[in-house]
């Protein structure tokens, strides 16, 4: 009897141990759980594997744009002409400065500020402002050549509209509430969208960023639903259809540099790199971080390489073929994301050009690691206020031209209307509301504001009334 009650509770005590050896030599299972954020983390600190220098191109790759234009931006054709002494008389109440006369075969076309600028009040009651040139005696509307010009609809019905576009309404949406027609809807988002392009155009060059995230988003415009299939799915469809969005932001500013709408090819890569170059100033060499897209690496070479003549090896024989190289400035990273079963299971890094130090230096600055995470968060605004990436089937999107608009409309919107609530600056003194709200404690900036492109919040109305002079202006004016 007593080697019975003995051998059972031998048992129970190695079944006890057996548990407790269990718990603790099992893979953590819990951990798996809890669903990890796809934000930054630390990656395993691996020893860092050696990379080989890259050896070099013999020839440099080609970019159609590049070879295409260099005349893309809009160039004076002269030097401006003298300005002129205001006349006698009055003093004129109107600020003309923004204005510039619009005809042709006047010497002070398209310069601002000269002088030759005068208001003439609201004909036959209009809405609008005539505007009288001195040099050549022309008359124009204040609305000449913006998309208001000529319009019979209300001022403020076109301007709201268009705002329910750019915040991500569809155009039949749209259509409904202001009681339009689709097609007038339509019509209005392509002069608009023309307008906004060349606005934008206008203020973004020569900005400086120390770096810039790229990244495409797929837009599923028609059969696929959203959220249904796998990125990986969309890739194999889509990957011959033009239905990608590509986006390039400083994460700094959150200036959006370009937005554009294209396949995922090579060619358009290296599309999106050289609208980016435009944007920059001509020495500006910042540091790029994308997904693991490998075409961008080829379009970032095309733009910022040089010919480098390597030393001979031998004494005798031909002497070495230049190369094509990385410029010794340019920093580019890879961050490269492992999906399993719509999971983020791991994050890695990949250094292409430039240092791993050089590279984490310029991020350390604002206490940041290797990340794409800032034109992810972008992408996703692009996905609420551009109805066509957003949402499923049913918007009404004429194919890619009308996604090339309403991503114009949605980039010129982004950048100059929409405050931006990481970038806002602490007032150096609290502003009292006027309601009983608390006082005022921040100055909210839009990204064309951060990277100093432009002095206020613009509003919609002032963006459509803009007359966009056809060339730039003389700095200082
Ligand atoms: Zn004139």
């Amino acid at each position: 009897m007593v080697s019975h009650l003995f051998f059972y509770q031998l048992v129970l005590l190695g079944l006890l141990w057996l548990c407790c050896m269990l718990h603790y030599a099992w893979p953590s299972g819990h951990a798996a759980d809890i669903p990890r954020l796809p934000q930054p983390l630390p990656p395993p600190r691996k020893p860092p594997r050696v990379p080989k220098p890259f050896p070099g191109l013999t020839h440099q790759p080609p970019c159609a744009a590049c070879a295409q234009a260099a005349a893309s931006r809009p160039q004076a054709p002269c030097a401006p002409p003298p300005r002129m002494a205001p006349t006698r008389g009055r003093p004129r109440q109107v600020d003309t400065s923004q204005h510039f006369c619009p005809h042709p075969d006047c010497a002070y076309q398209g310069w601002l500020g000269l002088g030759n600028i005068r208001a003439n009040g609201h004909p036959s009651g209009g809405p609008w402002r005539q505007l009288y040139c001195t040099s050549c005696g022309g008359y124009f509307q204040e609305t000449h050549g913006t998309p208001l010009h000529g319009k019979r609809v209300a001022p403020e019905k076109l301007v709201w509209a268009v705002g329910a576009l750019a915040e991500g309404l569809g155009i039949r949406a749209v259509a409904r509430v202001f009681e339009v027609d689709p097609n007038t809807v339509l019509a209005w988002l392509v002069e608009v969208a023309e307008h906004t392009a060349v606005f934008s155009q206008y203020f973004l060059h020569d900005v400086r960023v120390t770096q810039v995230q790229l990244d495409e988003l797929f837009a599923l415009l028609s059969a696929v639903k959203a959220g249904e299939v796998s990125e990986t799915e969309a890739v194999e469809r889509l990957s011959r259809s033009p239905h990608w969005v590509w986006a390039a932001i400083d994460p700094v500013t959150k200036l959006l540099l370009t937005v554009d709408v294209g396949d995922r090819t090579r060619a358009m890569a290296q599309r999106v790199v050289h609208q980016v170059v435009q944007v920059l100033a001509p020495d500006c060499v910042p540091l790029f971080l994308t997904d693991g897209f490998k075409e961008y690496t080829t379009a970032l070479l095309a733009h910022f390489g040089y010919w480098v003549q390597l030393p001979r090896r031998q004494a005798s024989g031909p002497a070495p073929k230049p190369r094509w190289m990385p410029l010794p400035q340019l920093g580019y990273a890879q961050v490269i994301k492992t999906v399993r079963r719509r999971r983020l299971v791991r994050v890695s890094h990949r250094v292409v050009f430039g240092s791993l130090a050089a590279i984490e230096q310029v991020l350390a600055v604002h206490g940041w690691h290797i990340n794409t995470a800032f034109i992810e968060r972008v992408n996703l605004t692009i996905r609420q206020h551009v109805a066509a990436v957003g949402r499923r089937v049913m918007t009404l999107c004429k194919g890619e031209e009308g996604l090339h608009q309403q991503l114009a409309l949605y980039h010129m919107y982004y950048n100059f209307c929409l405050p931006h609530a990481s970038i806002r600056l602490p007032l150096p003194q609290p502003e009292p509301t006027n309601g009983s709200g608390s006082a005022k404690q921040w100055r909210s900036q839009t990204p064309a504001m951060a990277a100093g492109l432009t002095d206020h919040v613009w509003t919609l109305r002032e963006v459509l009334l803009f007359r966009v002079p056809p060339w730039p202006q003389p700095a200082g004016r």
